[in-house]
């Protein structure tokens, strides 16, 4: 998750605020749920294990992600929401490795997932497992690294003019490439983008296999979603509840997101109040808040 719009002084200023303390984004009678997860600010120790599902599960033997890398930096840092099941780690190590193999400017991450897994303190749907990364489009200027105060305050800008209408003026077409590179690793189970960009994708690259795991989404309009499959010394975790379909999907599936009920549909979830939910955990998880 990130800001959504131009950013601004003021912007930055309360999507700060918001980070730090996400209650303050809804109304007062909103009734924030106890939520013991953001506080375990270390791995559970044992062997990785990712227990439960992507929306309601825990991380066993997580590993943070390095914050710098030549070819990316982990945004919010003092979020912890930066580790991830080692898995992921070598699938973002590797893809920062193709990246800078394509002289590719570095790309920004976003939320992970934190130490032990769980819901964030925002309710963020789902990183609750160590295996979803958020990579943001929008990046520094060339050549140019943001700092570690910037990290914790620069909001990342709206890809796309709202809602599914057409890329904005902070698209890049060269965004598309870190996309394409993250997209066709056997181990990606799918990958969320707004319509808009899938749109992108298609037209400059048809027929091309990667396009069937990008799959449209609400509310990724200023960053995409990586998702891995379940690892397999994981036999707890519960993967996708539908498999990708087939073909690329761009055709009429897309095309049904451009629709006036669907553009209607997508206002509303962005306008609709802030209501966070605990989900239910597996029992597995449990140990995970005391070891
Ligand atoms: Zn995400």
């Amino acid at each position: 998750m990130a800001g959504r719009t131009r950013p601004t002084a003021g912007f930055v200023f309360l999507a700060a605020i918001f980070s730090v303390f996400p209650a303050f984004a809804a109304s007062k009678k909103t009734k924030v749920p106890d939520n013991p997860w953001p506080a375990l600010t270390s791995p559970a120790p044992g062997a990785a294990e990712a227990i439960g599902g992507y929306g309601a599960g825990c991380l066993r033997g997580g590993e943070k992600v390095a914050a710098e890398d030549p070819s990316y930096q982990v945004m919010r840092p003092q979020r912890l929401r930066d580790f991830a099941h080692p898995d992921l780690v070598a699938f973002l190590r590797n893809l920062a490795a193709r990246c800078k193999k394509e002289g590719l400017e570095p790309f920004l991450l976003g939320d992970i997932g934190q130490a032990r897994g769980g819901p964030t303190s925002s309710f963020h749907a789902s990183h609750q497992i160590g295996l979803d990364a958020d990579i943001w489009y929008w990046r520094p200027e060339k050549g140019k690294r943001f700092t570690k105060e910037e990290r914790e305050t620069v909001g990342a800008p709206n890809m796309v003019v709202p809602y599914f209408e057409k890329p904005s003026e902070y698209w890049k077409p060269e965004m598309l490439e870190t996309l394409r590179l993250a997209s066709d690793p056997p181990e990606v189970e799918r990958i969320f983008v707004d319509p808009i960009i899938k749109q992108e994708a298609c037209k400059k690259y048809p027929g091309a296999a990667w396009l069937r795991r990008l799959r449209p989404l609400w509310g990724h309009d200023n960053h995409f979603h990586v998702r891995l499959s379940c690892p397999k010394a994981s036999p707890q975790c519960r993967g996708a509840k539908e498999p990708v379909p087939e073909g690329d999907g761009c055709g009429e599936e897309l095309a049904s997101w451009f629709t006036p009920a669907s553009k209607a549909e997508a206002k509303r979830r962005a306008l609709a109040p802030y209501k966070p939910r605990m989900p239910t955990l597996p029992d597995a998880c449990k140990p995970l808040l005391k070891d």
